[in-house]
């Protein structure tokens, strides 16, 4: 079932839906299932599936010559979409980028997740690589997420990228993609960026998810600035309890936001590991119920392949 009809049927109440990422390669899939399984009794109605382009890594020969190698550490979103979906019954969310995928590979990709019964993708861009220091788009690949967005709803509507196929079948995606309540770190511009999201919902996105954010006033603001620009679909909140010390560092710097300073100040007094994680989840819980009370259509949760905390949380709302 898509994303969208989710929405519509729950009838004003507050949806629980969490995001996971592909496990390492060479990791079993059993450790994503466990964490999966811990969420199931809070009725999730979609999984989200991360997915991940491929990283250069250096591999040293015996010569002491280094390689320069291409390798995609975590592959499988479309697999882990059906296997979720054949195991839980809940909708997945494939998570479909730009970066590192030709039109081609895209177009496959798709019709394996058509026949595999999945209704739903998360569209995106994808960030640059680690070594580039902005986005190269692939030869032959989109460089915008309303690009890729066009190709979904082309093939939609029954377009193939080169064959004219007599198509009795026809996808039906439901399609959502990312907005930023503290603005992409691109974009010049919170107002630029909503412009170019105003775009991505005229081109056929049904939904939006927003990236983390630590403060509902940033949420509540955006939203505001999104209707006023004539947005009107879904605005769906995603959220991310800080566990530790580090991520005081690590989340405005990897995801280009700002943290309370009262969330700051709590989590540097914390006395230990676990004191910071209680805060994390506490800080977390609060901003939940404050959405909630402002009729959000779903909480949406970064879980990072861990559902410990996520189920703490949800245990108190859901
Ligand atoms: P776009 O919508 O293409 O926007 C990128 C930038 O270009 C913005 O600054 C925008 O303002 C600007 N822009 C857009 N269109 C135009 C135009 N026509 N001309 C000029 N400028 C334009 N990354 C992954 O690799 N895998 C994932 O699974 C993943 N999941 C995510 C899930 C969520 C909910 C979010 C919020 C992010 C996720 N990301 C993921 C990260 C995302 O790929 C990056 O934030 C990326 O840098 C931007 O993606 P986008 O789809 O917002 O890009």
């Amino acid at each position: 079932m898509k994303v969208i009809d989710h929405i519509k049927k729950s009838k004003g109440d507050t949806l629980f839906s969490f995001e996971i990422l592909p496990p390492l390669k060479g990791t079993s899939i059993e450790g994503l299932f466990n964490s999966i399984d811990r969420l199931m009794e809070f009725k999730p109605k979609f999984i989200d599936v991360t997915s991940h382009r491929e990283e250069f890594i250096f591999k040293k020969h015996d010569s002491g010559l280094l390689e320069k190698i291409h390798t995609r550490k975590r592959p499988g979103t479309v697999g882990i979409c059906a296997a979720i979906q054949n195991k839980f019954k809940v909708d997945t969310v494939p998570h479909v980028i730009c970066g590192g995928f030709t039109r081609e590979e895209t177009e496959y990709a798709l019709i394996d997740l058509h026949y595999l019964g999945i209704d739903n993708v998360l569209v995106l861009r994808g960030d640059a690589q680690k070594a580039d220091n902005q986005f190269i788009p692939e030869n032959n690949g989109h460089k915008y997420a309303i690009d890729l967005l066009s190709q979904v709803s082309a093939l939609n509507n029954g377009h193939y990228l080169h064959d004219e196929v007599e198509n009795t079948n026809p996808s039906d995606f439901c399609i959502g993609v990312a907005g930023y309540p503290e603005k992409h770190f691109e974009s010049p511009s919170l107002n630029t960026d909503i412009k170019r999201l105003k775009s991505k919902v005229e081109a056929g996105a049904e939904y939006v998810v927003t990236q983390m954010f630590f403060d509902n006033k940033r949420y509540f603001d955006f939203v505001a600035k999104c209707r006023k620009a004539g947005i009107n679909v879904p605005i769906i909140p995603g959220l991310k309890p800080i566990v530790s010390k580090k991520q005081l560092i690590a989340i405005p710097r990897n995801f280009y936001l700002n943290l309370p300073d009262s969330l700051i100040q709590a989590i540097e007094s914390a006395k230990n590991p676990d004191h910071v994680r209680e805060v994390g989840i506490e800080w977390c819980i609060s901003q939940s119920k404050e959405l909630m009370e402002n009729k959000v259509p779903v909480l949406h949760y970064y879980t990072m392949g861990k559902g410990a905390s996520t189920e703490r949380i949800a245990k108190a709302l859901f």
